[in-house]
């Protein structure tokens, strides 16, 4: 996901000449009210005197979360990938300035800010190392495509294709595992692009004011394209090589919704 709208205003309603919608000011039209942390400014404090007066399980949850990232850094795979990819992209990743645990709404695990550029994960719903490592490498797609192609997450486009890229390179990349000998290839690439195009639709609608329709319009326009695109990982790992197998062994995709 993304937090930022592809519609920051919204434009004229050319087809009865209504004038724009009213613009909320509470940040909504950017995802930010499933950030609350984002919205209100962050609160650091990690002090004893938090733990007496109820916000200790906050920074439990956050000492919980930032012990996960750590580990997904040293230990996984996919996140030393891509965190490799954006160092030789330009955009290295210095992890106290680009990766964030916060308390986010319930609905979301995490979250890409291309403004403040950084990593969201969100400490109260992603509380296992698992889930942590989904929604790193999820959300470095996002950074290493706004790095790298000077991504515009206010085009519908540009969005449904970076979120199709990171389903395919973080969540649906290992479907045929799952599946039994006796399914045919044609089987295998069906239900592997259809899991794509279903993670990248509700990425898509979760935090836009589009519809479904638009969104699965959009996705459908780009999806070739950006379907076969797999860079950085594409290039690097290739399929069955031990470092996805030891992704894979340990469990680290399931989940993340
Ligand atoms: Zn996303």
């Amino acid at each position: 996901m993304t937090l930022i709208g592809n519609t920051p205003f919204k434009e004229p309603d050319k087809t009865n000449n209504k004038p724009p919608t009213s613009i909320p000011t509470d940040g909504s039209q950017w995802g930010y009210d499933l950030y609350p942390d984002r919205r209100s400014g962050q609160e650091t404090s990690n002090s004893v005197t938090n733990y007496l007066t109820g916000k200790g399980k906050e920074n439990l949850d956050k000492i919980r979360c930032e012990r996960n990232v750590y580990r997904c850094i040293k230990e996984s795979p996919l996140v030393k990938l891509m965190m490799g990819a954006l160092k030789a992209s330009g955009c290295a990743i210095d992890i106290r300035r680009h990766i964030s645990c916060e308390d986010c709404a319930p609905t979301v695990s995490g979250g890409y800010d291309p403004i403040m550029n950084q990593v969201v994960i969100c400490q109260n719903t992603a509380r296992k190392v698992g889930l942590v490592q989904a929604v790193l490498t999820h959300e470095m797609v996002h950074m290493f495509d706004f790095c790298r192609n000077n991504l515009d997450f206010k085009n519908l486009d540009h969005l449904a294709c970076t979120e199709i890229r990171a389903a395919n390179l973080a969540h649906c990349s290992f479907v045929s595992a799952f599946l039994n000998g006796d399914a045919s290839f044609f089987y295998i690439k069906e239900a592997h692009q259809n899991c794509v195009k279903n993670k990248a639709l509700s990425s898509v609608i979760a935090a836009r004011d589009v519809s479904k329709e638009e969104a699965m319009i959009a996705i459908d326009r780009v999806f070739d394209r950006c379907y076969a695109d797999l860079e950085p990982i594409g290039r690097r790992i290739r399929r069955n090589s031990t470092d996805i197998d030891k992704a894979y062994e340990e469990g680290f995709y399931y989940g993340y919704g």
